[in-house]
């Protein structure tokens, strides 16, 4: 027997619907590259994302049409985004942060047909549209009086949509069409599209919204850190209309001072970005005395938090810091590390412990670790093994079949990260599959060295590599940037180690350099680091 409830389609138009019908006037501010503020709401928003489906549809996009975004996080962006997924065509976020051959590959792949770029990417666009001839037409996320010189022709996103209605009948369709496209940044082989459907995007929106998830209310102010190019924007672009929060902007300023400042001139209750954001912006905050009132929460993600993190926002500025962990093909929030009952009422350090697993699945979603040959592990909290994930929110297949079969017999997409479960359900990641390093037969965690070595004062950023070894197949060493003025030897630094990790993690070699390199999603880049590293050799002592 079927129910006899309304079956509307679980389509994202919804959100800024909602936003823009009972909360029309809470603001969306945006900050672009040159510090100046944009101040808006959501009926503001969904006037110009209409008439963006407007304009998408006079220039004959049709639903299943792949348009493309290349811009920092700002209210046009905002608009883009929603004026092509309201109307069916499927929005495909750019990272203008990847090596060009990179764009160029993704763009083609993703068969792009009109790209809306942010005036600062003018450069990139003049190199990417002759190998990218599938591309019809650029659009400048800007006035007129903002758009960049240009030998190829371009137009002002404010011109573009001017005398467009604000009028456009939005969803109506299969909740199953694709609605958005988001590229993994090929740390192996070429990049591969994740496409989101609109029901996959809304469960995820609903799913994120929990108590125990990113908890946005209504009273929030949301500053949005993450960029809308990596991993979905972890769904705030979604979460936050959906409930009404005011949506603070950043552009492209992501140093501590610009977050800072943000954060005192709007109010900002809630953020998310990945661990370096933050890290910049706690040195930033130290070295200048200033503090943030307002900041009650941060979800930290997309790579390890490491404790002294999580201490330092708790402790010395009374934020709550909650790690999130999942990857663009799962949409991508999948844990939270808040606390159960029995953790919450655990003793602080063991509280931290916690902090700093990953955490616990949403409801919805399941997991399974593994040994090499799929042979189902325990969760004891210690045995590791491939992390396998499940659910509606969940990769199926690459965009265009790139890689063919991804699931298991059971349906489950193998995350490429080594992880242990414990008995309460806390997920902990000891590494991605091709960083841990191999030693002897045994497995030792990058991630794991690199959070204690940043918590060594001088330490800024710390990366841990394996390099082959003629006994034990490979050892760690331990490249470290550290502080401005800071001072350190390698001797501090295994001294400072030392009782913390099991003595045969202990790294071979500890290397200072200027800079260890960050990824276009602010990840340490280990394949860069690897390549730079191609004629190193161990000491021989
Ligand atoms: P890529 O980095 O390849 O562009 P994603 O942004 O989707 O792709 O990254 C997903 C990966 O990032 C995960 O598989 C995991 O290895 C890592 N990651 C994400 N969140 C965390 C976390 N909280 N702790 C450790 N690793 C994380």
């Amino acid at each position: 027997m079927l129910g006899l409830m309304q079956s509307g389609q679980l389509t994202v138009d919804t959100f800024l619907d909602h936003a823009a019908t009972w909360q029309p006037g809470r603001e969306v501010v945006s900050r672009d590259a040159a510090g100046h503020v944009t101040r808006s709401d959501y009926a503001g928003i969904r006037n110009l994302a209409k008439q963006v489906s407007a304009a998408l549809a006079r220039a004959g996009i049709k639903q299943g049409d792949r348009v493309a975004t290349m811009g920092w996080n700002s209210h046009r962006h905002l608009a883009a985004w929603y004026g092509a997924t309201n109307m069916g065509a499927v929005l495909h976020t750019l990272n203008p942060r990847l090596f060009l051959e990179q764009i160029a590959y993704i763009a083609n792949h993703a068969g792009d047909r009109i790209l809306l770029a942010d005036p600062s990417c003018a450069d990139v666009v003049a190199q990417l549209l002759p190998q990218a001839p599938g591309i019809e037409r650029v659009i400048f996320l800007c006035d007129a009086a903002s758009m960049p010189q240009t030998d190829y022709a371009a137009t002002a996103f404010d011109d573009w949509i001017a005398g467009e209605p604000a009028e456009y009948a939005w969803g109506g369709f299969d909740e199953n069409l694709a609605c958005g496209l988001c590229y993994t940044s090929g740390t192996t082989g070429n990049p591969k599209g994740v496409l989101y459907s609109h029901r996959s995007n809304y469960l995820h929106t609903m799913l994120t919204l929990q108590a125990d998830a990113l908890a946005l209310s209504a009273r929030d102010t949301v500053l949005l850190v993450v960029p809308m190019y990596h991993a979905n924007a972890w769904g705030v672009v979604y979460s936050a209309p959906a409930v009404g929060a005011k949506l603070v902007l950043p552009g492209p300023r992501m140093d501590g001072e610009s977050i800072c400042d943000l954060i005192e001139a709007e109010g900002v209750t809630y953020s998310a970005a990945v661990p370096t954001v933050w890290q910049g912006l706690l040195q930033y905050l130290r070295s200048s005395g200033r503090k943030m009132d307002t900041l009650q929460r941060v979800t930290i993600g997309g790579s390890a938090v490491p404790e002294m993190l999580v201490r330092a926002f708790r402790d010395e500025y009374g934020v709550e810091v909650t790690q999130g962990w999942g990857m663009t093909e799962t949409s991508p929030l999948a844990t939270l590390s808040t606390p159960s009952a029995e953790v919450a009422a655990m003793d602080d350090d063991a509280q931290v412990a916690h902090k700093i697993k990953q955490g616990r699945l949403m409801c919805g979603l399941r997991f399974k670790l593994t040994d090499d040959a799929g042979k189902p592990l325990p969760h004891d909290g210690e045995t590791f093994g491939h992390l396998k994930i499940k659910g509606p929110t969940i990769v199926a297949e690459y965009f265009g079949g790139e890689g063919g079969e991804i699931l298991d017999s059971d349906g489950y997409f193998d995350t490429g990260d080594v992880a242990t479960i414990d008995q309460r359900g806390y997920m902990q990641i000891t590494d991605r599959a091709k960083d841990v390093v191999k030693s002897g037969g045994e497995w030792i965690s990058s991630i794991e060295i690199e959070n204690i070595a940043v918590g060594h004062p001088a330490v800024a950023v710390a990366a841990v590599i394996g390099v082959a070894h003629p006994k034990w197949d490979e050892r760690p060493i331990l490249l470290c940037q550290l502080k401005p003025g800071e001072t350190a030897t390698g001797d501090d630094l295994l001294g400072f180690l030392e009782g913390k990790i099991a003595k045969w993690w202990m790294p071979d070699d500890i290397l200072f350099v200027d800079e260890v390199p960050l990824g276009a999603t602010g990840k340490i880049d280990k394949k860069l680091i690897r390549q730079r590293l191609t004629d190193y050799a161990l000491p021989t002592a």
